[in-house]
Formats: C-alpha cells, sequence, structure tokens
C-alpha cells in the first residue's frame, strides 16, 4: 500500500515528499536540500530509496540529488527538455540566485520521463503529466488521487515563467490541461501549503 509523506528537507521551504511502494522501498520527489537529513529519514523509517523522481530541475528541488544518488545508489529521473537544468548552471537557477558550489547541482540524470508514461514501482503506477512552462520540461506525477505539480501549479497561483526555459504561453496551456483532467485531486505543490485540484478550478485566478 503507497504511503506518501513530506520530509522535511527544501531550501526555502520547498517541499520534498517520499512515496513509499513496498514494505521496503521508497522513491523521493524533489528532495531539494539537506540529503543528511533525508538519509535520517530513510535510516529511521528502514527504507531503501530506490528511485528520485523530479518535477523540473531548479536548484531548490534537486540540491540533494547528487549526494543521495552517491550514497544510495538510487536513480534519478527528470522530463524530458529539462536535461539542460542538470548540466547549466545558468539554468539551474544558479547562476540567478549566486549559490555557492554550483557542481552540487549539475549532474547527468538516468531516466528521461515524458508525457504519459507510466512509471511502474512493485504495484504502484505513477502517470507522468508533461505540464512545461515554468521550465522548457515540467512534468507533474499522478499517483493514485494525488497530482504533484511542481512549481507549475500552486494554491491559489503558479510558477513564475521568466527563468531560462519558461514560457507564459506554455503555462497558460498546460494549467488548462490539469484543469481538464477528469474528477479531483489532492495537489501537492513544490511550494506552500496542499489544495486540491476543485479548488483551484474554482479560485485560482490563472486556472480560472
Ligand atoms: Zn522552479
Amino acid at each position: 500500500m503507497m504511503e506518501l509523506s513530506r520530509v522535511n528537507c527544501g531550501y526555502e521551504a520547498a517541499n520534498c515528499y517520499c512515496i513509499k511502494y513496498s514494505d521496503t522501498e521508497c522513491l523521493l520527489v524533489d528532495p531539494g536540500d539537506r540529503a543528511d537529513r533525508v538519509l535520517a529519514y530513510l535510516e529511521q523509517k528502514s527504507l531503501k530509496l530506490t528511485h528520485i523522481l523530479l518535477t523540473h530541475g531548479h536548484f531548490d528541488h534537486t540540491g540533494a540529488c547528487k549526494e543521495l544518488r552517491e550514497e544510495t545508489g538510487c536513480k534519478i529521473a527528470i522530463g524530458k527538455g529539462n536535461e539542460i537544468m542538470l548540466r547549466d548552471p545558468d539554468y539551474a537557477g544558479v547562476t540567478f540566485f549566486r549559490l555557492p558550489n554550483p557542481q552540487r547541482y549539475l549532474f547527468e540524470p538516468d531516466m528521461i520521463v515524458d508525457d504519459g508514461d507510466v512509471l511502474e514501482f512493485g504495484e504502484l503506477k505513477i502517470k507522468v503529466i508533461g505540464a512545461s512552462g515554468h521550465t522548457a520540461g515540467d512534468v507533474c506525477y499522478l499517483v493514485d488521487d494525488i497530482l504533484i505539480t511542481g512549481d507549475v501549479l500552486f494554491e491559489g497561483n503558479c510558477g513564475r515563467c521568466d527563468l531560462p526555459g519558461g514560457s507564459w504561453e506554455r503555462m497558460q496551456k498546460s494549467l488548462a490541461k490539469l484543469k481538464a483532467l477528469p474528477g479531483d485531486y489532492k495537489v501537492l505543490s513544490g511550494h506552500g501549503p496542499d489544495t486540491t485540484l476543485d479548488r483551484e478550478r474554482k479560485y485560482n485566478p490563472y486556472m480560472k
């Protein structure tokens, strides 16, 4: 049975999620910082980290990836078109925010995921939804009744489109695509509180 929990490891309160998909295995979405805290969490829960799924390649979502892969041997996946974010400090946001140690945010992914892919982890299936606009290759992840939206959709807001690879036009299309998903989902964003898709359909000015 799938269990999802938030791991407190974020840089400036970026959200990292742990999805436990078997008795002993889990994956992480967007471990943005503090690999030490993530490793302590995994140890405390007796979980093996097998995969990291990234919604996109900004530093505040990727900062712990390199160290976690070194420590656990996990595989790292990112959306098609986003590879450049793991190779170029300008795209990673490292240059813009003048971060020290840029190499920490630069690495090669193990897997590229694309719109419509269904990823299987044991019994668990995760659907990939392409939703670029915040960057050139954002993806959202659909897990059971949960939609993980990265920096595409926030409670009452959407992600900025003015950084390298961003596009307001594509963002609008992506928001329309999420809005058109059948039914309601619990929405877990890259920053800020949880919400639901119905709530955002109703009240989010960018989704109306
Ligand atoms: Zn971002």
